[in-house]
């Protein structure tokens, strides 16, 4: 299909990862239109593509705003024709170096707002329409690594990018015999404004960092063909591995853990008085 990308829909396209992938489909042809929420960089970055001579055009959007994303689909529809491509990408980093129960929840709300609840939004407002044309479409989810690798202290980026990779998975799974693909992204770290700055162990993050143009290319290579996930980073097979293993060792192995005989062990034990407080060995239910 790739030699059909004439359309492109990028969102959070000011900036980083967003930003590559408008260069990259603008230099590969297409019509790219560009959104993002923050109009002044948007405005920006649009003139800077433009006077390279690529075809791109900005609309500023909030797209955790369900008839911001409408407009956008429409006017997506009408200065395009139609859309070959749509990156659903916008995101934020959201409360990273406190754990879970000190972070308001308003906080971890506000993540999922653009990293989950944006994605559906913008997936809803343009693929009937889509559908409805018949015609080979490929929609490009921005998840990361984090929907996989779980460190301490980020689990509002950690939430919100599985809610994404479920909505991706979803999205396969309904749009199966239909023209529309669907990938998913699951970049390590990149560097782009998003984490500039931003200390995290590698544990957390992966030990490679990679430019958002290497990313680009990733997501240009898979474009028209069946992969769903997309992976970017040198470190991501040993990091998925250390994942899937940790899943696999449960399955494989169901004998009794440590942790399951200190728990019987407990709950034999006879009850201690409540002046003692709970501790490891005497908490039980
Ligand atoms: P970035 O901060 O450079 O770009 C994100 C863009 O999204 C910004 O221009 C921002 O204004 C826009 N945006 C934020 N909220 C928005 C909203 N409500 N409506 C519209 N636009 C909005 O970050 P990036 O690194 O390029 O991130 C792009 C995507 O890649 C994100 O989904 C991010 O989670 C993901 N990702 C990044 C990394 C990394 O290490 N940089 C790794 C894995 C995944």
């Amino acid at each position: 299909m790739r030699a059909q990308v004439r359309t492109a829909v990028v969102t959070g396209a000011a900036s980083g990862i967003g930003l590559a992938l408008s260069d990259r489909l603008a230099r590969e042809g297409a019509s790219v239109l560009m959104t993002d929420v923050d109009g002044a960089s948007l405005e920006g970055r649009v003139a800077e593509l433009a006077a390279s001579g690529a075809d791109v055009s900005g609309f500023v959007a909030d797209l955790t705003d369900p008839a911001a994303v409408q407009r956008l689909a429409e006017t997506a529809f009408a200065r395009l024709g139609t859309v070959d491509v749509l990156c659903n990408n916008a995101g934020v980093v959201g409360p990273v170096g406190r754990p879970v129960w000190e972070v308001p929840p308003e906080r971890l709300r506000a993540v999922m707002e653009v990293n989950h609840w944006a994605h559906l939004y913008v997936a809803r407002a343009f693929l009937p329409r889509l559908l409805a044309e018949g015609r080979p479409a490929h929609l490009v989810h921005t998840a990361s690594m984090s929907a996989f690798v779980v460190g301490a202290a980020s689990a509002g980026y950690a939430m919100s990018k599985h809610a994404d990779v479920a909505l991706a998975r979803s999205l396969r799974a309904d749009l199966a015999g239909t023209p529309v693909r669907v990938s998913v992204l699951c970049p390590g770290r990149v560097d782009t404004p998003l984490v500039r700055g931003l200390v995290a162990p590698a544990s957390a993050t992966g030990e490679t960092v990679i430019s958002a143009d290497e990313v680009a290319e990733a997501v240009w290579d898979a474009l028209g063909t069946e992969r769903f996930y997309i992976f970017t980073n040198a470190d991501t097979r040993r990091r998925l591995r250390r994942e899937l293993d940790d899943v696999w060792r449960q399955v494989a192995a169901p004998t009794t853990s440590p942790e399951e005989k200190l728990w019987r062990a407990t709950r034999a034990r006879p009850a201690t008085t409540p002046t003692d407080g709970p501790t490891p060995e005497n908490w039980s239910p």
